[in-house]
């Protein structure tokens, strides 16, 4: 369908929120807060559709989010039986038995003339380098499973928490703030001709919901944006081959470490995400590489401890829509699109998206320039996390199965190459401006994936050999002493979520 920019002078005095999953709940509870005096918020959900049931792992970004909201860190935790995480473990994605940890602290210390992988490069050549990870405090306190909250800079962290109970405490939170939630299934969604802007939501009860202004929460489903407004979708899966997962919730057998385990198989890959009461469980596959009758067994036979529900499967298109803002709608969630589960980035697109939406409101219209602007914004989120997740794919000396042949030998975007061909050359790594992910996430990952670059800054040269030593070794007591001082991940969680 083309595209005509859309505008209208009539302010937005009433929002309709479609979908009550984590997406919708977020945006609820957000723009409740922000927003709540001056607009009538509804949220219309369906308890016998359900939500998508995953969603667990998150990245250190949702504290900004939880800022927002005003939220009691304790109270959140124990009422999503929230778990620490300190990064992801990446077991078998280089070749079957290597191992790595993206984590999301801080590696060495950067020198004022270049980053700290420059002097590491140095010394691992000339034999005097510790793994890259033994520099890093969160690192290290993921691989000894310790945890604690430290004074000044602390530990840079995110959680793992039960996407159904995180969606009802917002819940919680939105209603508190005025936000009136509807039970319903949305049978209908009326458009006003000529203009085709959405006008209400017709219910399967007979029930009529208009509004001024629509946010589609309805999942992969996409019903206003997608189904609707006929807002199409650029598909990503010749970068990324996986578009199935099946997902089931065990019951703990050990104590919970603070980080997410991804396993490679030669189908694809499995999450393993320790919560407080339970543990998520998932495989993402290519349905070229494994059959949906057969990828529940295989599931079975990967996790630990009793299942405590069936396994679901879930079938997706990685991708995002041409654009997320049409007419009078705003698509959030994976009604706008998705990657695919691998570094655990949709929850906080949604986060993105809801504070985008109630800094761009559209309170006096709609005007094309905003819709512009936030289309523009969220494409380039979606797109600069889309080559970190392919690069994990494509960096790879897996040959076991044709998924990773393909992976290996395909075209990538050309952003990505550029940034691997720099790293590979040079050591070099940049942060766009407005990107998710930092320099130190990249390093850790193109390392982890194998690649050795060439070349590291010259200025490195300019410390001698004991210095160097020193400089190292002095960071890496720093890290063994605080670390040696932290209590276990599980303990402090109980003790952090006890009440009072
Ligand atoms: P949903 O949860 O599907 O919610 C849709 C809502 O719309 C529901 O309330 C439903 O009832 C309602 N609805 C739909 N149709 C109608 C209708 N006709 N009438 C009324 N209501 C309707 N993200 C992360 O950040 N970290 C992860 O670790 C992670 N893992 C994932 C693993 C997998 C396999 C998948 C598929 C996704 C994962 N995600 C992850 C993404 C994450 O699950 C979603 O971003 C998040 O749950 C938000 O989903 P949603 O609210 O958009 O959709």
């Amino acid at each position: 369908m083309d595209h005509k920019p859309f505008e209208t002078s009539t302010p937005v005095r009433r929002l309709l929120i479609a979908g009550g999953g984590t997406a919708g709940w977020m945006t609820a509870a957000l723009l409740g807060k922000l927003l709540g005096k001056q607009l009538q918020i509804q949220l219309v959900e369906s308890e016998e559709i359900g939500t998508v049931g995953v969603g667990e792992a998150t990245i250190p970004a949702l504290h900004t989010f939880h800022e927002l909201l005003g939220l009691d860190e304790p109270e959140f935790m124990a009422a999503t039986q929230a778990t620490m995480k300190l990064g992801i473990q990446f077991e078998g994605w280089r070749a079957p038995g290597q191992d790595y940890i993206h984590s999301f602290g801080m590696t060495g210390k950067d020198h004022w003339s270049a980053g700290f992988q420059h002097f590491w490069l140095k010394a691992q050549r000339e034999g005097i380098a510790r793994p890259y990870g033994d520099y890093c405090l969160e690192l290290r306190a993921a691989e000894e499973s310790r945890f604690a909250h430290l004074p000044r800079h602390g530990m840079n962290y995110a959680y793992h928490l039960d996407a159904g109970r995180y969606a009802r405490f917002l819940r919680a939170l939105a209603e508190r703030h005025g936000v009136q939630r509807i039970e319903g299934k949305i049978a209908r969604v009326e458009q006003i001709e000529p203009f085709g802007a959405i006008q209400a939501l017709a219910l399967a009860d007979g029930s009529r919901l208009e509004a001024d202004f629509f946010v589609d929460c309805t999942g992969f489903r996409s019903l206003l944006l997608g189904e609707t407004l006929g807002v199409g979708y650029e598909d990503w899966s010749h970068w990324l081959p996986c578009d199935r997962a099946v997902a089931v919730q065990t019951a703990s057998v050990r104590e919970a470490p603070p980080y997410t385990r991804s396993i490679a198989h030669r189908f694809g890959w499995q999450w393993r995400i320790p919560l407080q009461h339970r543990v998520g469980n998932g495989l993402v596959y290519s349905s070229k590489e494994l059959s949906d009758a057969d990828a529940p067994e295989v599931l079975k036979q990967h996790v630990e401890g009793e299942l405590l529900i069936q396994p679901r499967l879930l079938r997706f298109t990685p991708g995002q829509r041409h654009r997320v803002w049409s007419h009078n709608c705003v698509a959030v969630g994976l009604s706008s699109g998705f990657i695919e589960p691998l570094e655990s980035t949709s929850i906080h697109l949604i986060q993105r998206a809801a504070i985008r939406l109630a800094q761009l409101f559209p309170a006096g219209g709609i005007r094309a320039v905003d819709v512009e602007e936030f289309n523009r914004q969220a494409a380039k989120d979606i797109e600069h996390i889309r080559d970190f997740i392919v690069l994990h794919y494509h960096v790879t000396e897996r040959d076991d199965s044709a998924l990773w042949r393909h992976v290996r030998t395909m075209e990538i975007p050309a952003t990505l190459r550029h940034r691997i061909e720099l790293f590979r050359e040079s050591g070099r790594v940049f942060r766009p401006a407005d990107e998710l992910f930092a320099e130190n996430s990249w390093i850790q990952v193109m390392l982890g994936q194998g690649i050795t670059p060439r070349a590291y800054h010259p200025v490195a040269d300019l410390m001698g050999l004991s210095e160097l030593t020193q400089f190292l070794e002095g960071i890496h007591s720093q890290v063994e002493r605080t670390v040696a001082s932290l209590p276990s991940h599980q303990e402090y969680v109980e003790r952090f979520c006890a009440p009072v």
